[in-house]
């Protein structure tokens, strides 16, 4: 391709919101334009690498045995109803009606309707495993789309689906999922990590993410310094621990000694008020978290966590513990003052004794570091006082659950090796939906034995334009894109200096028209432009490599530079086969 042909329009300056340099380069690069919120077009460059993006997916899931199909975008509100989704599913869902006023909704995601194609066509169990994905669009009302192509409205989503007759083969298609992803990124050229995700109030190991390792990332992962642990902080497990972090020890890691008693804890509210007053270390006193729970019909209720002093609950983890036996809870809110004080409570002097019957919660939980735990200090639900020797294993009937973050520092629970903190580019998720969906909707098959069962099913995301700016926040640098190898718009740009000689020029079309002849994608910038707008435009676009013939020709020399690193290599034979050999030998 002769890059005067080209329809791409580079700009100088990043749009004012961008604070990525993914979304910055995206856009001065003319890959996409915004056309509204969180919607992008995507413009020759930019379709040429979701392309590469596409076919790569599309390899690999095909290879393991999937098959692509394509399914409306547009989808029925009845199959959402159906799921019981359409209430739940929040406002990022896009609900709408046509001019007879059927109701629809643009799919942020396709479980209904495939559960609905499998209904359809799936009778028996001869029928089973099989997997369906499709790589399409999807639409999600996101609250603050932000970011580019990362966090879009509108984006473009590889979603899979399997069904199975028995939870041993969805294990096992599971396993071939992650194997496949793995392959996936391998070829795209990214730094990963398969991390343990947040499964719903589900629970289990069922969920896996794939996080492109970089310091953007909007997802926090733990990850161990020993084994290959790692898990996205909303699910991140960690080992027990019977006292204080080592680190963090003020007064004494040891347990206070004193036996249950009341004490005038006067204004002293927080816990490092506490700690101070006690002199006791906070891993003995217990904190209450107070959370208002909205439900899918807007009603509200308060709902009570207990965690240790130096840990913090989990949001994720607390839903999940509420969700656990019916799945009516949207979100958490902080409960207001006035809020706990109507439930007949004191902020700050909040403890575990009587909070059932003062406050007729049905929620009250407490961590799993928790669990039977003496020598403790928590409120007395009276103001100005709190208790000291408590001790949880006298109580009949608490709830226990996983609620603390796991934090830097703590033990892995692999290897009991330690922890510490990554960020993570979210760019695929794998799940284990059991019989959520087909039970809801009712598609079943019948067995071996002639019995009617729910079919058993996996789901597979994978986020093709997102993995976009994933590459280059990991891979990108001071003056623009970098790709590559499988995922880049042209394997190498042969510049020319100066178009205006003609030794240069023509030397340039014989070796442009050699290396498309060996099915070498590559561009030629012939155009009347100075030489440093045109490196400016092969550092910004990314192309994997430039061939500069320049002034040097005369000499007997041409030099390549590979756009990753920009590192320079000089060829000192001109001769257009031995040429054509070292570049070939670079590029394949
Ligand atoms: P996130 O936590 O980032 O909002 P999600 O967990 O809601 O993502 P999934 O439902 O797991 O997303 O979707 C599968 C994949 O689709 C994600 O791993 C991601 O790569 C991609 N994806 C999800 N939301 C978006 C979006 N708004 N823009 C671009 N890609 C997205
Ligand atoms: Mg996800």
């Amino acid at each position: 391709m002769l890059f005067s042909q080209l329809f791409v329009n580079t700009l100088k300056e990043a749009p004012k919101d961008a604070v990525l340099k993914s979304h910055q380069y995206l856009v001065r690069g003319g890959f996409v334009q915004q056309i509204g919120s969180g919607i992008y077009n995507f413009l020759p460059l930019g379709k040429k690498l979701l392309d590469k993006v596409r076919f790569i997916v599309k390899e690999e899931m095909d290879k393991s045995g999937a098959q692509e199909i394509l399914m409306g975008f547009v989808t029925p509100a009845e199959l959402w109803k159906e799921s019981g989704r359409y209430e739940q599913y929040g406002r990022e869902l896009l609900r709408f009606v046509d001019r007879k006023d059927n109701e629809f909704v643009l799919g942020p995601t396709h479980e209904e309707v495939i559960t609905h194609i499998a209904k359809n066509s799936i009778k028996s169990y001869k029928q089973l495993p099989v997997h369906l994905y499709q790589i399409h669009t999807k639409f999600r009302d996101e609250l603050r789309p932000r970011f580019g192509l990362m966090r879009g409205r509108e984006f473009i989503m590889k979603d899979g689906y399997s069904f199975h007759s028995s939870y041993e083969d969805l294990d096992r298609e599971f396993d071939t999922m992650e194997m496949t992803y793995k392959r996936i990124l391998q070829r795209m050229g990214v730094d990963f990590k398969i991390v343990e995700a947040d499964s719903g109030a589900i629970g289990g190991s069922g969920s896996k993410e794939f996080m492109v390792l970089a310091p953007c990332g909007e997802d926090t992962i733990v990850v161990c310094k020993n084994c290959d642990y790692g898990a996205n902080i909303e699910a991140s497990k960690r080992a027990m621990r019977t006292q204080p972090r080592a680190f963090e020890v003020k007064y004494d890691s040891n347990p206070p000694q004193a036996a249950f008693a009341r004490f005038t804890t006067p204004d002293i509210k927080t816990i490092e008020d506490l700690s101070a007053f006690f002199k006791v270390d906070k891993f003995y006193i217990m904190k209450a978290i107070v959370k208002k729970a909205i439900k899918v019909d807007n009603s509200t209720e308060l709902v009570f966590f207990f965690v240790r002093g130096d840990d913090e609950a989990q949001e994720v983890k607390m839903l999940n513990a509420i969700n656990k036996q019916t799945n009516t809870y949207v979100t958490l809110e902080d409960a207001s003052i006035e809020e706990i004080e109507k439930a007949g409570l004191v902020a700050g002097f909040i403890g575990a004794y009587g909070l059932r019957h003062i406050t007729q919660a049905q929620h009250i939980y407490f961590d799993e570091s928790l669990r039977d735990a003496s020598n403790l200090i928590c409120g007395a639900n009276e103001k100005d006082y709190h208790f000291v020797g408590v001790d949880l294993s006298t109580f009949e009937g608490l709830d226990y659950a996983d609620l603390a973050q796991s934090k830097e520092g703590d033990f892995c629970p692999k290897c009991s090796g330690e922890l510490y903190y990554t960020k993570g580019i979210e760019v695929g998720h794998i799940f284990k939906l059991g019989e959520k969906y087909s039970r809801a909707m009712n598609a079943h098959f019948l067995d071996e034995n002639g019995k009617t069962q729910y079919f058993i099913m996996g789901c597979y995301g994978f986020g093709i334009s997102r993995i976009l700016p994933a590459i280059l926040e990991q891979k990108s640098d001071e003056y623009g894109c970098v790709w590559s190898k499988e995922v880049g718009i042209f394997d190498i740009v042969i510049i020319i200096s100066n178009v205006k000689d003609s030794t240069q020029s023509e030397y340039a079309h014989s070796i442009y028209e050699k290396l498309k002849a060996k099915g070498i994608d590559v561009l030629l910038d012939e155009r009347d432009e100075r030489f440093g707008v045109k490196m400016k435009d092969f550092e910004l676009l990314g192309f994997n490599h430039a061939l500069i013939i320049g002034k040097g020709l005369n000499e007997g020399k041409v030099e390549l530079i590979k756009r990753e690193s920009l590192i320079k290599q000089e060829f000192s034979s001109v001769d257009k086969d031995i040429l054509l050999e070292e570049i070939l030998k670079v590029l394949v």
